[in-house]
């Protein structure tokens, strides 16, 4: 048995890298050829040279991405069926041999950063490379390795709790820790979304209540309009990072806010921020939130259950390469293995979220205005060098968005009766 899954476990990982590797070549030589012409659709309003600064970024993103999935698919073959997870737990076994639960957090944790080192190249080529080079960039060395570090404090801070419940209950629960796990999780989840917009997202940003009073007016008759309460309007300066620009909701409840980068503020006019922000109104009024909160709840308690029965399964430590069975190991090889099995849902889950994104859209031009929500659209296209051109299989598997001219054309239908 424990055969049959390393079998499985190596032919799944390296399907899905084939599978990816392939995708990305198409997107890569997609866009290339799609390089030289700005699609009928967009040839007015972006230039050739935009249209190529597109290409040539989307490209170039594609390629980092292939390589930091190599590099990753290779250290999760080396963690588990290598014996790299052991090693780190037969490391830890000898330092403090009794404190089964601490010694399981520093070995989770250990695994973990070995992780995050290996992805650290790859972010600073992305961000002191690739997004320089086409003018994004607006992070200094310092304030990368400043971000670097509050991120590794906030999610040690945050983490822990969550860690050391599960290896609690693991170890004295009975049987069912599971469960209890699970609705500890979820409770966790839902106390943590409501205090992340006014506790943990102004460690990393300035948020100021928007000023310009006649947007506001606008704003707020749109929110009173679709029957939505906020805690505020915030302006977020996002271009101390980069000058990608976003709109986005935070928080639950009443303590939901309206966030705009100053980034998007700069760039749209009155109408156009209007319809971007009756987009994301619209995936409130569909609950995209909510349901897509019940979807991980779900899975989360399924995935639970299913590691609740392979924790008694010496077949699943050994196929991974792991000889001395634990209950931090079984949480750490769950943790880590789990994306190769569910690559299939991808683009499933991709698929759900465009749909998602066309609801959205068409409550926009019901409630705003579709006109002025193309002309955003283009104008974020255009800024943040999205390609036009995605290739079509690619983007059906990974894109949460629809291509530009598949939303724009769906669009420009409500202007033109
Ligand atoms: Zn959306």
């Amino acid at each position: 048995m424990a055969h049959t899954l390393t079998l499985i476990f190596i032919g799944l990982l390296s399907f899905s890298t084939m599978i990816r590797f392939w995708l990305g070549k198409r997107q890569i030589s997609f866009v290339q050829a799609h390089r030289a012409e700005v699609p009928a659709a967009f040839s007015e309003n972006i230039k050739l040279e935009a249209h190529q600064k597109a290409a040539d970024y989307s490209s170039a993103k594609t390629k980092l991405g292939l390589a930091e999935m190599l590099v990753q698919a290779l250290l999760l073959l080396i963690l588990t069926i290598g014996g790299g997870l052991q090693w780190i737990d037969t490391l830890w076994a000898g330092i403090l041999p009794n404190q089964e639960i601490i010694r399981g957090a520093l070995v989770i944790c250990s695994a973990l950063l070995v992780s995050s080192i290996i992805d650290l190249p790859f972010d600073y080529y992305k961000t002191f490379v690739i997004d320089a080079q086409f003018g994004f960039n607006k992070m200094t060395v310092k304030m990368f390795f400043t971000d670097m570090v509050k991120h590794a404090f906030v999610g040690i801070l945050l983490g822990a709790p969550i860690l050391f419940a599960a290896l609690w209950l693991m170890q004295g629960a009975g049987e069912l820790w599971w469960l209890y796990l699970w609705v500890v999780w979820a409770v966790y989840n839902i106390v943590m979304h409501a205090v992340y917009p006014t506790f943990i997202a102004p460690l990393f940003n300035k948020f100021t209540p928007l000023a310009d009073e006649s947007l506001k007016t606008r704003i707020e008759s749109l929110l009173s309009k679709c029957g939505f309460k906020s805690q505020g309007l915030f302006v977020m300066d996002g271009s101390i990072r980069s000058s990608h620009g976003n709109a986005y909701f935070t928080g639950f409840g009443n303590s939901k806010r309206v966030v705009f980068f100053d980034t998007l503020l700069e760039r749209l006019n009155t109408e156009e921020i209007e319809a971007v922000l009756a987009h994301e109104l619209g995936h409130f009024k569909h609950r995209h939130v909510i349901k897509l909160i019940v979807m991980i709840f779900v899975m989360s308690l399924l995935g639970l259950a299913l590691l609740g029965w392979l924790i008694n399964q010496l077949w699943f430590f050994q196929g991974l390469g792991v000889t001395t069975p634990s209950n931090h190991m079984a949480l750490l090889l769950f943790m880590l293995v789990s994306p190769v099995f569910l690559f299939v849902i991808r683009p499933f889950m991709a698929y759900y979220s465009r749909q998602n994104e066309f609801e959205a859209d068409d409550y926009a031009a019901k409630n705003a205005s579709a006109k002025h929500l193309v002309e955003a659209l283009v104008k974020l296209y255009r800024d943040n060098a999205s390609t036009l051109t995605p290739d079509p299989f690619h983007s059906a598997f990974y894109d949460s968005h629809p291509p530009a001219s598949i939303r724009i054309s769906k669009l420009a239908a409500y202007t033109t009766p």
